[in-house]
């Protein structure tokens, strides 16, 4: 039986260290489209240095180029236990158009699991992460993550209702620690296999 999850939250909501502690834990694969678009930037290839000025505006890439890598990548050998989901989907065609990939392959999303997290606590944490990572991410100022929260309001929260609707999204404290998040999730998962 396959475990495929989503990970969601506004940025800096802490998706990618729980989604790296959910790929060791349950031995699934983590696709995160940031990651897979930071790596297009590094490869410097035409299509890379497109991605950058978007990413660096704060603004969202084109949902056709998303689903294209995303359903690229569901559709591989190594995801037949399972994936995790960083930071896809980040708008409601993304959703939608993740719904039909999956149907056509005869499986669904388990669960949305929901970070919430206050924007006054995600400006601090992108601070500290900016200072750790030594300005890796570009996208990681106080400018433009003003401006990824305004997209993820306006863009991506819209996915909430839509997954609340399918009876998918278990809401979690995302404010608590690292491993208090990581517990909420086991017991969400583990009830999971228990029925
Ligand atoms: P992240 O690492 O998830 O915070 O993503 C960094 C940036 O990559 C975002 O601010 C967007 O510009 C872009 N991005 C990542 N995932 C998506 C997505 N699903 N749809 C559109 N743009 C995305």
């Amino acid at each position: 039986m396959s475990l495929n999850l989503v990970i969601f939250g506004p940025p800096g909501a802490g998706k990618g260290t729980q989604a790296d502690r959910l790929k060791s834990k349950y031995k699934i694969k983590k696709l995160s489209t940031g990651d897979m678009l930071r790596a297009e930037v590094a490869s410097d290839s035409p299509l890379g240095r497109r991605i950058q000025s978007v990413l660096d505006a704060g603004e969202l890439v084109s949902d056709g180029i998303i689903i294209e890598l995303i359903g690229n990548c569901i559709a591989q050998s190594e995801c037949e236990k399972g994936f995790i989901l960083d930071g896809f989907p980040r708008t409601v065609p993304q959703a939608e158009a993740l719904d039909g990939m999956l149907s056509g392959m005869n499986r669904k999303i388990d669960h949305v699991l929901s970070l919430e997290v206050d924007e006054k606590i995600l400006i601090d944490r992108i601070k500290v992460r900016a200072a750790e990572t030594g300005g890796a991410r570009t996208d990681d100022n106080e400018e433009t993550l003003k401006k990824r929260l305004g997209v993820y309001r306006a863009q991506t929260a819209p996915i909430l209702p839509y997954y609340e609707g399918k009876s998918l999204l278990r809401k979690i404290d995302g404010m608590a620690t690292i491993d208090d998040v990581t517990a909420q999730i086991d017991v969400i998962l583990e009830a999971r296999q228990v029925v």
